[in-house]
Order: C-alpha cells, then sequence, then structure tokens
C-alpha cells in the first residue's frame, strides 16, 4: 500500500498547479488515475480510493499555500517610514493664531496685523510670529496662560478623520508602518489638547514654553518653527532609525519651506496640502482636501506603488468613495508688458 501512495503521490504533485489554474475537470482525472492505481494494487474500492485522493491532495494544497504565505512574509520585512505632519492648516482648518484671539477678544485683525509685521522684520523663524508675540507682545503676554492654550486646542476646527488617518499609517497599509509625529510651530499645549487621544504625546513637536509660577510665559524653551522642523526631523530620524528616503512630510506654509527642501535633497517624500505658492512649489505633490485621509492618496501611489484602481478600492473598503480626483499641474506666470528700445533709450537719456 505504501508504494502506491507514493506513486499515487507523484501524481498528485501535479494536481497543486492544477488547481492553481483552476483546470478542475484535469485536477479530477488526475484523481482517477490515482485511483485507480491504488484500486489494482491495494484492493481498495474505488469510491474509498477516490474520497481518500481528494483529502490526501486537498491537505498538500493548502499545506504548500501556507509555507509559501509564510516564507513570503519572512522575506517581506515591515518598511518603515516617518511621517511627519505640521499642524496649524495642515491637520486643521484655522490657525491656533486666530483662535486664541478670539478667545482672547483680541480683534482678528490685529493678530493679523502684528503677525504680519513680526514675519516682515524676519527676526524670527518663519511661523514663530505667534510664540514670540505671546511672549513679547504686551496685549497677548499679560492674559495668556496655559488653560487658555488648552482652550484653544478644544476649539480649532480640526480636519476629518485623523484618528482613522493614523491608525492606516500604523498598521492599514500591508507591508508598511509609517510612526505619525506633528511637528508644528504652534504652542505644544495646543496641539496636545486638539489631538487628545489620536496622537500620543510623545509624538507631539510644538513651541515648548516655561511658566512663572503666576502662570504667566517666561521664556521659549524650544520653537519648532522654520529649521527647527528640520532639527527635530533630523533627531527623529536618528533615534527611529529610518532612512532620509523613508520620511514623508505634510505642510502647508512657509514654515514647512526648510523642512520640505532638506526631505527632497535627501530623497524623502513631500506633500503639500495647500496651494500656497512657495510650498506647492517645493513640495512634491500638492493634495488639496477637507478630509486628511487625502494624504494617503499620494503616499500610496508614489511610496507605496499601488495603481489608482487599487487606491480607490482601499478607499472603498474604510466607507470613502472619491468623488472626483483631478490632477493639474499648476503654473504660476507674472507677465509684464515689455518695454521697446525707444522707451528704453529715453529713459536711460534722461
Ligand atoms: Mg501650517
Amino acid at each position: 500500500m505504501r508504494a502506491s501512495l507514493v506513486a499515487s503521490k507523484t501524481i498528485l504533485n501535479g494536481a497543486e498547479n492544477l488547481v492553481k489554474r483552476g483546470v478542475w475537470r484535469e485536477f479530477l482525472g488526475m484523481v482517477t488515475k490515482a485511483c485507480d492505481l491504488l484500486c489494482r494494487k491495494d484492493g481498495i474500492s474505488f469510491g474509498h480510493s477516490r474520497a481518500l485522493l481528494i483529502a490526501l491532495s486537498m491537505f498538500l494544497i493548502c499545506h504548500s499555500h501556507v509555507c509559501t504565505n509564510l516564507m513570503g512574509m519572512s522575506d517581506k520585512p515591515l518598511k518603515r517610514y516617518i511621517f511627519a505632519s505640521d499642524f496649524d492648516q495642515t491637520l486643521t482648518f484655522n490657525d491656533s493664531g486666530y483662535v486664541l484671539s478670539e478667545l482672547l477678544g483680541v480683534s482678528t485683525d490685529e493678530f493679523e496685523r502684528k503677525a504680519r509685521g513680526m514675519a516682515k522684520l524676519n527676526l524670527v523663524q518663519q511661523g514663530a510670529e505667534l510664540a514670540y508675540l505671546l511672549l513679547h507682545d504686551p496685549e497677548f503676554h499679560s492674559q495668556v496662560r496655559k488653560e487658555h492654550l488648552y482652550e484653544v486646542g478644544k476649539r480649532v476646527r480640526l480636519k476629518e478623520n485623523i484618528e482613522l488617518l493614523s491608525r492606516i499609517l500604523d498598521n492599514g497599509i500591508e507591508g508598511y508602518h509609517f510612526d505619525f509625529y506633528v511637528l508644528s510651530a504652534a504652542p505644544v499645549e495646543v496641539i496636545h489638547s486638539a489631538l487628545e487621544g489620536v496622537v500620543p504625546p510623545d509624538h507631539i513637536f510644538g513651541t515648548r514654553f516655561s511658566y512663572k509660577n503666576s502662570g504667566e510665559i517666561e521664556r521659549i524653551d524650544r520653537a519648532t518653527a522654520g529649521y527647527g522642523k528640520v532639527a527635530v526631523l533630523d533627531q527623529l530620524q536618528t533615534t527611529q532609525q529610518v532612512g532620509p528616503d523613508h520620511i514623508v512630510y505634510v505642510g502647508d506654509g512657509s514654515s514647512d519651506i526648510h523642512v520640505m527642501l532638506h526631505v527632497n535633497v535627501r530623497d524623502g517624500f513631500t506633500i503639500a496640502v495647500s496651494e500656497a505658492k512657495h510650498v506647492a512649489q517645493i513640495a512634491k505633490r500638492t493634495i488639496l482636501s477637507t478630509n486628511a485621509l487625502a494624504v494617503l492618496a499620494p503616499i500610496l501611489e508614489d511610496t507605496v506603488g499601488w495603481q489608482r484602481l487599487r487606491i480607490r478600492e482601499f478607499f472603498d473598503s474604510y466607507g470613502f468613495l472619491i468623488q472626483e480626483w483631478d490632477r493639474v499641474r499648476t503654473d504660476w506666470l507674472t507677465l509684464r508688458a515689455a518695454e521697446s528700445d525707444w522707451q528704453q533709450q529715453a529713459a536711460s537719456a534722461d
């Protein structure tokens, strides 16, 4: 009987291929051939031998599939990335400075005037204007306490589905894991409060203040604005031990220019979530949506390498239909009237 089983097994070795190809008639033909062998050599009834061989062949096929899958999993280690995102107007709709002004009863026009004035001076890193005002502007400095910053975090309007984005980045994309970090010039208290239960506090890097016993802000300990974001990202890359090409950065404003240039030059991936001229020109992709999940589209397309159909199916599996996906390249042109030769000559003669 043993010799017959060995012979049958040899015949069935070809069965896996037939099953994979879905050629069921040929598969049954092969099993029948093996049954004949068993009947002739060992005197087993045809019915019994056929049932035995179908069971045996199915076991062998399943066993080989499991082994292949296990080997495949071990052959493909998880690819680890850092996903770093700005906060104001990247994960939110409005700037925390405006929400704080409203809370304090300072008009938004007044806040805008002060912030613009600061930006014009180029005294502080781009994006750190609010931090500077909190420390030095009498109107803000005298009023703002830690609890106001926490309250701003509760009032700021977040983009939809940040929590789901965080879960998908963690373990929702097969073969990939993205560590979600927030790098922002906004006060760290605002971000902690806004993203409570969504992003762990040790994954949030915002501007840090020291406070006096009276509750007033005493000094800035660290401003995560402009080049400050580069420093934090480099530190994260070292501690997380990922290559520079395994960094994805998402941002919307001038505070993100330094870090985007830094990520791009080292083969990382940058996504702008606004059409702000300087940022959109630097970022490798620009994506505009009110839903935080939208940033997954360029990541799945460029980093993970999926086709659009698969990306649509992926969003569909989470209950989202990509209604419109328009891709446009924007060129910014400023045209001015060219001066004629005689106008130039007349100007130089004056
Ligand atoms: Mg921003």
